[in-house]
């Protein structure tokens, strides 16, 4: 039998699991390690997928290119050997903590670490250095549910599983665009309900998202009202004597005052629906849903996570399923949607300030029990500071280093200008990433290469508790090394050398396995989190384990796909808690100054700040540049047109984006995508904006909600370059980058005028090619400027300039350098550059729709049209779009739509 070292040389496919979102999609990658080609496709096997991937997962092949990689270590911005860089972290450290003490020094992670990252940075510095103060970048994503959580079970438990979307017949969806953010979770969702007419699925969310698409019910309740939703919903559910008595009886505690609560909060359905501004007979129809539906499964995400009140929204939710003993039975229970691939790993293994690893807690036991395993003698002995408290640290000097591993704070934590000052201020700033540049690697004194995905070996955990391999499929590029590595060289030399002597991850996974069931195991699990049973895992075993569902007992030893079915929580006394929660608005709310809400969230194609989705150019398409809805009667308000651009602005910071007029956004709240950073986009980054208000209890911001104000951005003239070569923009207002296939798209726009494009084109272009051959149309009147430039005979950049933000479709343009052409243009071809028209005949497809075939808008439309296709399967059929994941589809029944309502048929 050959070893599985043998197998990975000669092996052409590899089972993996996607870096993406926290569905935690299984895939099977084709590998050609001679060309580091990669062809991924859906794992049918992997339970948590069955074969789906969306349109992210689908193109992470695309992502591997080495051009934008950080293949070496820096330090103060020269190359170096690991040992220099590794010695440089380790003695600064050291002095820090001598001088300072440990809780001078921090660590901020991310959810995209693997379990055995993630183990070792925690224990280093919690074990070893003695400070908690390693938070993570999860903080900002759901840590509510961790508190909701801790404080109704005991226990951070998600007691359902995916396969409870099968069983369901009530699905709620709560602050989640389960169709984009979710998107395979959503597939399934709907293949649920197409095959089960007895499902119906409620959305509740202050914008009529894509998700919407399978709702029988949308609620767009105001935005931070869940809480008065739920406490209505309780409310109800006790007048119509609908709970269940026994349940909370035996398995709960403090009911009474809870629900005193929630009726002196949400007495009936005319108050819920005043305070949360939805038609009572939408509530109505949804309270009494509830009430007749026992397999209710309760889906929620950042909507509800973040806020500060999103703790007590979150116990809100489970109050609903505990008072009705629907927890922990098929079909039954809540589900909250991480956003991360890892960020359950992170929970398991303590990545946030406030918990110790296996799930325990800074109280004395637990810290008495992981400093015996860890066999330390500098245990820290309270929690960390959280994110917010963390930065507010290093802006103040109280934190003197900073080890940020595998996020960008600079981008996407509130109040984000501030997060870039405080890190250009601090001592000693160390970032470990796989990218060569992101908004926060550009502050670092240290910069040290991390293995990405594709390189890195270890294991993620999904949303449902599920355990899966993520497995490397490429050697190591040039000096990259995994996580764990990094982490442990540097503990080795700070001096703690007998903690860390890991030659591999699988022995970092066997301790985080034995501590999972060090003193929990005897008579009666203290804690949910256990896989003890993999604490001898052979390395074999470890390399071929199968997505397994933790807790893993000997009684369960293929893993546990629901928990409480009994009643049984991890409280002192074993019964689950009700808190009396009472409604608070969100901290900071609009006034005349900032009369507008401030909503943010993610898009369908790309991922957190871009760092890999923007190097597949497929996904760069669907939403190019980022952007601000607003409903029409607003944007008449404030003066705003469709398609023009637009300066948002808030106490904190702001932002200048493109102008989208849309009725699914309530009046007053505008919505802007998270993604866009500083390598992407000159005022793009919406964490700038956000307000620094955190949930007292799970210290989460409150991402969702910040008074801003909008105005019309006044460009002189508006215009967009498409070059074979990255160019660089200076004292322009507005440049976005949008990455193509052979190409890099900038829009430009600007309030100052500039002279001579010619020239400055021809200075970026210069290193790149020789003499430049130029084609121009002027006309100073109207002030429009077209150009296009070749190289022997071979395009090398388009340059279209106007006074309106009305352009010629870039999408044309943009195949002229399509890799795989062939040959010189032809006459009309060089033509169509300066009348912005293609060639008579050219296919142009407009908007890209569906991503994973590439189909454009107006190929769907003409498709639509010609056949008279009245359905997304018919278009389908027709043109592909929409056959693969299926995200683009509500989109496509917008446009059936559209063309029913303008021909009549
Ligand atoms: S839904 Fe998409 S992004 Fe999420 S894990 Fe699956 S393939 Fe990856």
């Amino acid at each position: 039998m050959t070893n599985h070292k043998q197998q990975n040389l000669i092996a052409t496919t590899v089972k993996t699991t996607c870096s993406y979102c926290g569905v935690g999609c299984g895939i099977v990658a084709e590998v050609n390690r001679d060309t580091r080609e990669v062809i991924v496709i859906g794992d049918d096997d992997h339970p948590a997928n069955f074969g789906r991937l969306c349109s992210k997962g689908s193109s992470l092949g695309e992502t591997l290119e080495l051009s934008s990689r950080l293949l070496e270590p820096q330090v103060y911005g020269k190359q170096v050997g690991w040992s220099t860089a590794l010695d440089i972290v380790a003695n600064k450290f050291n002095q820090i903590i001598d001088q300072y003490g440990s809780d001078a020094i921090a660590f901020y992670g991310s959810g995209q670490l693997l379990t055995e990252d993630y183990y070792v940075a925690n224990k280093l510095m919690k074990g070893f250095i003695g400070s908690a103060n390693i938070d993570t970048n999860s903080r900002l994503c759901m840590s509510s549910s961790v508190a909701g959580h801790k404080r109704t079970f005991g226990s951070d438990t998600v007691p359902a599983c995916y396969d409870d979307y099968e069983q369901a017949e009530l699905i709620i969806l709560v602050g989640s665009n389960t169709a984009w953010c979710h998107p395979v979770s959503f597939q399934r969702i709907k293949a649920a309900k197409e095959s089960n007419p007895k499902l119906k699925v409620v959305v509740i969310d202050p914008r009529k998202t894509q998700t919407c698409d399978i709702a029988d019910l949308h609620i767009p309740v105001k935005i931070g009202t869940d809480v008065v939703l739920f406490n209505g919903l309780l409310s109800y559910l006790y007048q119509e004597y609908a709970l269940d008595q026994e349940f909370i009886q035996q398995h709960t505690q403090g009911f009474e005052e809870t629900i005193m609560a929630a009726q002196n909060d949400a007495l009936n359905v005319a108050t819920v629906a005043l305070k949360c501004q939805v038609a009572p007979h939408i509530l109505e129809t949804f309270y009494r849903w509830y009430k007749e539906t026992k397999k209710t499964l309760s889906l929620y995400s950042q909507g509800v996570n973040q806020s500060s009140s999103g703790t007590d929204k979150v116990s809100a939710i489970l109050h609903c399923h505990l008072a009705t003993g629907r927890i922990g039975k098929p079909g039954c229970g809540p589900l909250s949607l991480t956003g991360q691939p890892n960020a359950m790993g992170g929970r398991e293994v303590g990545g946030l300030a406030h918990q110790l690893a296996a799930h325990m807690d800074f109280n004395p036991e637990d810290i008495e029990r992981v400093k015996r395993f860890w066999q330390s003698d500098n245990m820290a002995d309270k929690p960390g500071l959280t994110a917010t408290e963390l930065f507010d640290a290093v802006a103040d000097g109280k934190i003197k280093a900073i080890w940020i591993m595998a996020t960008n704070p600079v981008v996407s934590m509130p109040n984000a200008d501030k997060i870039k000052q405080a890190l250009k201020k601090c001592e000693f700033v160390v970032v470990s990433d796989c990218v060569a540049h992101t908004d926060t690697l550009d502050l670092a004194d240290i910069k040290l290469p991390a293995a990405p995905w594709s390189e890195k070996d270890g294991t993620v955990t999904n949303s449902e508790r599920r355990i899966s391999r993520q497995r490397a499929l490429l050697p190591l590029a040039g000096d990259a090394k995994p996580d764990w590595w990094i982490i442990t060289q540097v503990a080795k030399k700070m001096g703690f050398t007998k903690g860390f002597t890991y030659q591999s991850s699988v022995e970092i996974f066997r301790e985080h396995a034995r501590l999972s069931g060090f003193e929990n195991n005897k008579k009666q699990r203290l804690r949910d989190f256990d896989i003890f049973q993999l604490a001898n895992i052979s390395e074999d075993d470890y390399h071929n384990l199968q997505p397994i569902q933790w807790p893993i007992t000997a009684k369960k030893p293929k893993g546990t796909a629901r928990l409480f079915a009994k009643g049984k929580f991890f409280t002192p006394t074993k019964k689950a808690n009700f808190t009396p929660i009472k409604f608070k608005p969100p901290v900071n709310l609009p006034n005349e100054q900032w009369p507008l809400v401030l909503n943010t969230g993610r898009l369908r194609d790309q991922w957190h700040t871009m760092t890999r989705t923007a190097l597949a150019p497929r996904l760069n398409q669907h939403k190019p540049e980022p952007f601000v809805e607003i409903t029409s009667a607003d944007a008449l308000d404030y003066g705003l047109i469709h398609g023009e651009l637009a300066q948002i602005a808030s106490t904190w910071g702001k932002m200048l984006v493109r102008v989208v007029i849309t009725e699914t956004i309530p009046q007053g709240v505008i919505f802007v995508p998270m993604h866009w950073t500083a390598q992407f986009s000159s005022q793009g980054r919406m964490g700038a904006l956000v307000n620094p208000v955190i949930d007292p209890i799970s210290k989460q911001p409150e991402s969702k909600h910040t008074p801003v104000n909008i105005k019309a951005y006044d460009a002189q003239w508006h215009g967009f370059i498409i070059s074979r070569h990255p160019l660089v923009f200076d004292g322009i207002d507005y440049t976005v980058l949008v990455k193509g296939n052979g190409y890099f798209h900038y829009e430009v726009a600007s309030s100052k005028k500039i002279r001579n494009w010619q020239y400055h084109l021809a200075n970026q272009l210069s290193p790149y090619t020789d003499k430049l051959d130029w084609q121009t149309y002027q006309d100073e009147r109207k002030s429009l400027f077209r150009s296009a430039c070749f190289s022997a005979k071979e395009l090398q950049a388009v340059l279209i300039i106007s006074p309106h933000s009305h352009l010629p479709e870039r999408g044309w343009i943009g195949s002229l350098f399509d890799p795989l052409r062939t040959g010189s243009l032809k006459d009309d071809e060089r033509m169509a550059l300066l009348t912005g028209k293609p060639p008579l005949g050219t296919p142009d497809v407009g908007k890209i729709i569906c991503a994973c075939f590439n189909v454009g808008e107006k190929i769907i439309l003409s498709a639509i049209k010609n056949s008279k296709l009245t359905t997304p399967q018919a278009v389908g059929k027709c043109c592909k779009a929409g056959t693969n994941c299926g995200s683009c589809v509500p989109e496509i029944k917008e446009l059936i739509n559209s063309s029913i309502t303008v021909t009549g048929n």
